[in-house]
This record gives C-alpha cells, sequence and structure tokens, in this order.
C-alpha cells in the first residue's frame, strides 16, 4: 500500500482540504512554497506511465477541482503553479499518481 493510500484511510495524519468521493488534497510535509498541496486520487494510479484511458474522467475532475482548492487556500488570485513529477529525472518519490499546488510566491521558469 503506498503512503497516500495509507492517508486516505486515516492510517497516516495529514492536514486533508479537500475531499471528494475518490480523490482528496492534503497539505505536503516538506512545503516547498508557502501553499503545497498534493491532489491525490484514493486508489492508487502508479504515476502517468501507468494511467488509462480510464483514468480520464478522475483525473480531469482533480485538474478541474484545483482551482476551487486555490481559492480556499487563498492562491486563485496571486497564481499557482501544478506539478506532476515523472520518473527518476523528474524526482518522483511516491509512485501514487499526485498532483503539486505550489503557490504563496512568485516562481521561477524554467524549473530546477
Ligand atoms: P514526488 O516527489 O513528486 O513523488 O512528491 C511526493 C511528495 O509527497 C513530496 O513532496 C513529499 O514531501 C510528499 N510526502 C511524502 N510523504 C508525505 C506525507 N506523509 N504527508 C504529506 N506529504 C508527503
Amino acid at each position: 500500500m503506498t503512503i497516500f493510500e495509507k492517508i486516505a484511510r486515516r492510517e497516516i495524519p495529514a492536514a486533508i482540504v479537500h475531499e471528494e468521493d475518490d480523490f482528496f488534497a492534503f497539505k505536503d510535509v516538506n512545503p516547498q512554497a508557502p501553499v503545497h498541496v498534493l491532489i491525490v486520487p484514493k486508489r492508487v494510479i502508479p504515476g502517468l506511465s501507468g494511467s488509462v484511458p480510464g483514468d480520464a474522467e478522475l483525473l480531469g475532475r482533480m485538474l478541474v477541482a484545483s482551482k476551487e482548492i486555490a481559492k480556499k487556500l487563498g492562491v486563485a488570485e496571486s497564481g499557482y503553479r501544478l506539478v506532476i513529477n515523472h520518473g527518476a529525472d523528474a524526482g518522483e518519490s511516491v509512485p501514487h499518481l499526485h498532483i503539486h499546488l505550489l503557490g504563496g510566491r512568485a516562481m521561477a521558469w524554467p524549473p530546477g
């Protein structure tokens, strides 16, 4: 079981900021910006390479919900960045698809 599944089952604590039937969002334990949450499906999709067409509707709703989460966390107006790290070069560390939502400070481009 992934660490994010354990959080979804309330076996590990996390600061949950948004929850729906099949996905939820919680504060990243090692924040890289004043606002840093992870938007995560409750069932494991093992990274983008493990996604299938049947996941598209769920992934789409997660993206649509990101604007409400950004609003709730006070960064909808100032701006925010969504990130999916895929694979070793991108720094992916948890093999359970998740979208980072980062905001609350100006960010550089290109990312490091
Ligand atoms: P990634 O490197 O893209 O796979 O992102 C994994 C993220 O999960 C990292 O930013 C970690 O800080 C975060 N993370 C790992 N364990 C926990 C946890 N128990 N609660 C909240 N965030 C976590």
